[in-house]
């Protein structure tokens, strides 16, 4: 235009500033063109230009409309009020560079200062509540207390490293045993040095299960200041809906949510509650008719501690830190506390892998195209930038219809997103995998086409950047070194340290049997021994058991020679519901005097993990074999890439994997102080070098490993008498 109208000009600085109460605002921004009659121009482009203007038509409130007015308010002192200035959106599809031009007619200068001053005043208040939160957290930082008079033994040296590490920003990998104290030992520190600071805590594990420890140690420690912590589940987990569909037309919830709240001053009234649950969020909801989901966002910014699953933090379109900074773009970074870190690095690459095959965009129109990218050979994988190019036709299609007068049926649409979601994802994924030796790509049957990650340090390191400091810690991370590499925590002023235990290194009793073996080719001649050891082992103490094996089939084999006579057997079986479980461990936990009970269960399943078992309620465990993974192609392909990373393959992709499996499973017998229990290993291969150097230091001083034909009956009445 600049060359066609004389006096046209482009690029107008424009600057205002008003006055609200005492403060003076600025508002600054830069017109794309200036016509010679003082209207103004600006310049839209994108790929969906009809979806655009559509939207444009039907929403006077849309952002470039409210654009266009500010210039038009800014500029107003220049002009007579009653003159009607014609002013231009300009909307140009990207692709064939045609423009269609919109005359700006919605606001005046006078209802776009109303509008303004509405949102300054709604910014400024906000800014207000934010340096107010900072006030208290800083005033707080010096009143927050160690909740009792003594510190557990080993927890002081816990929570020093932790307070050092933090007033360092440092990150932190700790392998630190049952009985330290870990949840509230390491949220103190950091929550003194993060209120300090005016930030915040993440706390963050990887089951929705072990979200009460967390939430009891901030409860704990709110009975000094009145902190807020909030726990974060997924949309789905906490509508009140039995569909999560979030329009204002289909859900209750939705509609008018943000006036509800306002109205009702729930944020407000929310300050005083110190641990926000899931659970209590919900009721609140509902007794103010808003979306739990919704308010948890509105509440994350409000509170110092945010508890949450794993995948808010190392999922790829994750971004806890923006949650947690709420509108405050200068937000410090928060801390962030990394429970049960053994877990991570398998989470994190299966955030980092997927699937996508021809059978998802079945009932949809793109099945076809689909099947003619997926359905290429074996060897030729498929094209990202064609999926890339589909992807983004079904966005164009979705949200024209969507603006469209087309009603579509829910279902369909549903199905539409679904798979829109599925195969950007997949694309992501693929394009990150081309010629990345930390990917595997396969084709493990015609038109499905999966990317598998190996190694997901590099993504775990990007998403520690967004935290001041990281301590990561469990009673399972060891070899340290492994875990430092799986982490991403390899500079070199990360530290690793493993804490000894606090109880009595002799009330457990570790025995090794290498003469048995699990080995895959020798379990049928293994299995009558198995069997017998561990009915002669439970003869000798009445008490509760539990024996863990490497999988359901093996467990099934056992069951079958288990002879129950004077003991009751209880059976984990495949895919068993939240409820049997309960029930299964209600029925363990019971005193039952004078009786044996003995569980069997799979390592790495509900019972080995996360399941307290103080006193009399577990005397003992059978760990059956190292469970180690099943060899697959991505195991495989594992283990290549690990031996010529770290000249470690098997360790990294099958022992240390099964061993962390097989230490927690054993760590369900010492819970206290007073415990007393025994830890019998069963396998040879718990006592190669890779294996010993997995178990915790206390274990290995204490360990009786039995030789030929030695028998243990005296060894174990020993330690009962
Ligand atoms: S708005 Fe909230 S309550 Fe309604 S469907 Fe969505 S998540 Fe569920």
């Amino acid at each position: 235009m600049k060359g066609t109208i004389p006096g046209y000009r482009t690029e107008i600085a424009l600057r205002k500033t008003i006055l609200l109460g005492k403060d003076e605002v600025t508002i600054q921004g830069r017109a794309d063109g200036l016509h010679p009659d003082g209207s103004y121009d600006e310049i839209k482009s994108t790929y969906r230009p009809g979806s655009l203007v559509r939207k444009l038509e039907s929403d006077p409130h849309h952002p470039y409309w409210l654009q266009l007015a500010c210039y038009r308010w800014m500029s107003a002192e220049s002009h007579d009020a009653t003159e009607e200035i014609p002013d231009r959106l300009i909307v140009v599809d990207a692709r064939s560079l045609e423009c269609e031009t919109l005359d700006a007619r919605h606001w005046t200068p006078d209802d776009f200062e109303s509008w303004l001053v509405k949102r300054l005043e709604a910014i400024i208040k906000r800014e207000g509540e934010r340096r107010a939160f900072v006030k208290r957290q800083k005033k707080l930082a010096g009143l927050l207390a160690f909740p009792f008079t003594e510190v557990r033994s080993g927890q002081q040296g816990f929570m020093d490293e932790i307070n050092a590490t933090c007033r360092a920003k440092g990150r932190l990998l700790g392998q630190a045993p049952t009985g330290i104290g870990k949840s509230l030992g390491s949220l103190f520190p950091a929550l003194k040095y993060a209120m300090e600071g005016g930030t915040k805590v993440a706390f963050l594990t990887p089951k929705n299960s072990q979200f009460t420890v967390a939430e009891n140690a901030a409860q704990q420690l709110a009975k000094s200041v009145p902190l807020r912590s909030i726990t974060l589940v997924a949309k789905a987990k906490l509508c009140l809906n039995d569909e999560v569909n979030c329009t204002p037309e289909s859900c209750p919830y939705a509609k008018g949510h943000y006036d509800k709240v306002a109205d009702s001053g729930l944020l407000r009234k929310l300050s005083r509650r110190a641990v926000l649950t899931p659970q209590s969020i919900k009721a609140i909801a509902k007794k103010h008719q808003v979306c739990p989901y919704t308010l948890s966002m509105q509440l994350i910014p409000r509170r110092d501690v945010l508890i949450s699953d794993y995948n808010h933090a190392f999922s790829p379109e994750s971004n806890l830190r923006a949650k947690m900074a709420g509108a405050d773009l200068e937000a410090p970074r928060p801390v962030v506390l990394v429970d049960e870190a053994h877990n991570l690095p398998d989470r994190a690459r299966d955030h980092w892998s997927g699937s996508l095959k021809v059978a998802d965009a079945e009932g949809t129109r793109w099945h076809r195209a689909l099947a003619k990218i997926l359905s290429t050979g074996a060897t030729t994988h498929p094209d990202p930038d064609k999926l890339n190019r589909i992807a983004t036709k079904m966005l164009d299609a979705i949200l024209d219809e969507s603006a469209g007068p087309v009603e579509k049926t829910r279902e369909r649409a549903n199905l539409d997103l679904e798979l829109f979601f599925a195969v950007r994802r997949f694309t992501a994924l693929l394009s990150a995998s081309i010629e990345r030796d930390h990917f595997f790509l396969r084709n493990p049957q015609p038109g499905m086409w999966e990317v598998h990650c190996l190694d997901a340090a590099a993504y775990i390191a990007e998403k520690f950047e967004d935290f001041s400091s990281i301590i990561a810690f469990s009673a399972t991370l060891k070899p340290l070194d492994f875990y430092r590499n799986e982490l991403g925590l390899t500079r070199p002023a990360d530290k690793a340290i493993e804490w000894a235990s606090p109880f009595d290194a002799v009330n457990q009793k570790t025995i090794l049997i290498p003469q048995v073996s699990t080995l895959w080719r020798e379990r049928e001649q293994n299995y009558g021994k198995i069997a017998s050891a561990i009915q002669r082992i439970v003869a000798m103490k009445t008490g509760h058991y539990m024996a863990f094996f490497p999988s359901f089939a093996f467990l099934d084999q056992m069951a079958a020679r288990l002879s129950p006579g004077d003991i009751e057997i209880l059976t984990q079986v495949p895919g068993q519901s939240l409820r049997d479980t309960a029930a299964m461990l209600e029925r363990f936990r019971e005193p039952l005097p004078g009786k044996t009970l003995l569980m069997l269960a799979v390592q790495g399943g509900t019972f080995a993990e996360g399941i307290d078992l103080p006193g009399d309620q577990l005397i003992g465990a059978f760990i059956v074999g190292p469970g180690l993974p099943a060899v697959t192609p991505v195991r495989e392909k594992m283990r290549e890439y690990f031996e010529k990373k770290y000249g470690a393959g098997f360790d990294y992709a099958y022992t240390y994997p099964a061993m962390a499996k097989s230490v927690q499973a054993a760590g369900r017998v010492i819970r206290n102080g007073d415990d007393r229990g025994i830890v019998v290993l069963m396998d040879r291969r718990f006592s190669d070098v890779s294996s010993m150097a997995s178990l915790p230091a206390h274990w290995i001083d204490h360990i009786h490993e039995a030789r030929p034909g030695e028998s243990l009956a005296g060894h174990i009445n020993d330690f009962w008498t």
